[in-house]
């Protein structure tokens, strides 16, 4: 059994700032509910439930787009080895979610599984190591629906080039994120430590982050990868894209290229 403390994850907040605004409304899942105490230790229990509850057609549909999303990513040489992982909030706020270990670039419907909003195991199988990194983010943005986590190469390589905070500006590819209408814009990227300690990990990550009067469209964790979110697997897929041509960009202009 894994264990692990999680002990602030923040706010729940719609953030705003000098960008425009993030999730205007909230669209196609659930709000994250008054119940959800994440300042109470998260045990990854496994808890059997019906069969039916994890082929919900719901379920079935975001679990379909997560493996499209799996196969693309994976052409596109993000998501190398059994690296990643992919979630999407239900609309009863639980999750479907990559089972730990598994290939991105190969996944089949028994390779998403459910999980509750803490990340605990609702069907036996067991969620990727980083699923607390997901709680947070789904914590922290309500309107978030889809989380991707690719490992791509600009990604790893820009993050261990980076003494700081990412500033992207002035790129009219920016416009890919919500509430961002012209290319005179920032968005900044923080970028963490590596930790094989998730827990500990996604207490920095909410710390970072607990001021909701900034907006955050993913970020990097350096020599490792990044997280994105939007509000559908299709606009978590248009962030990744959107993010990998800005850190191939950002790398070029630093004379670095993988090419
Ligand atoms: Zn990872």
């Amino acid at each position: 059994m894994i264990s692990a403390s999680v002990t602030d994850f923040g706010q729940l907040t719609t953030a705003r700032g000098n960008c425009g605004t993030i999730g205007d409304t909230v669209t196609n899942c659930g709000m994250v509910p008054d119940s959800v105490q994440l300042r109470q230790p998260v045990n990854f229990l496994v808890v059997q439930t019906s069969p039916e509850t994890s082929m919900s057609p719901e379920f079935q549909q975001r679990a379909a787009e997560l493996i499209d999303a799996g196969r693309l990513l994976y052409s596109m040489g993000m998501v190398p080895a059994t690296s990643g992982n992919f979630s999407a909030r239900l609309k009863d706020n639980t999750l479907a979610i990559t089972v730990s270990g598994r290939h991105k670039g190969h996944l089949t419907p028994a390779d998403i599984m459910l999980a509750d909003a803490t990340g605990r195991s609702l069907d036996g199988n067991r969620p990727s190591a980083e699923t607390l990194l997901h709680v947070q983010i789904y914590h922290r943005f309500p309107e978030a629906c889809c989380i991707l986590h690719p490992h791509s190469v600009n990604a790893t390589l820009l993050s261990l080039l980076a003494d700081a905070d990412i500033e992207l500006r002035d790129y009219e590819i920016l416009k890919a994120f919500p509430g961002i209408d012209t290319h005179e814009c920032k968005i900044t990227v923080p970028v963490f430590a590596n930790d094989q300690d998730i827990s500990r990990l996604a207490t920095v990550v909410a710390t970072r982050m607990a001021d909701t009067n900034e907006v955050f469209h993913g970020y990097l964790i350096r020599g490792h990868g990044f997280y994105t979110w939007g509000n559908s697997v299709k606009d978590a897929l248009r962030h990744v894209e959107a993010f990998e041509f800005l850190f191939d960009c950002e790398m070029r202009r630093k004379g670095v290229s993988h090419e």
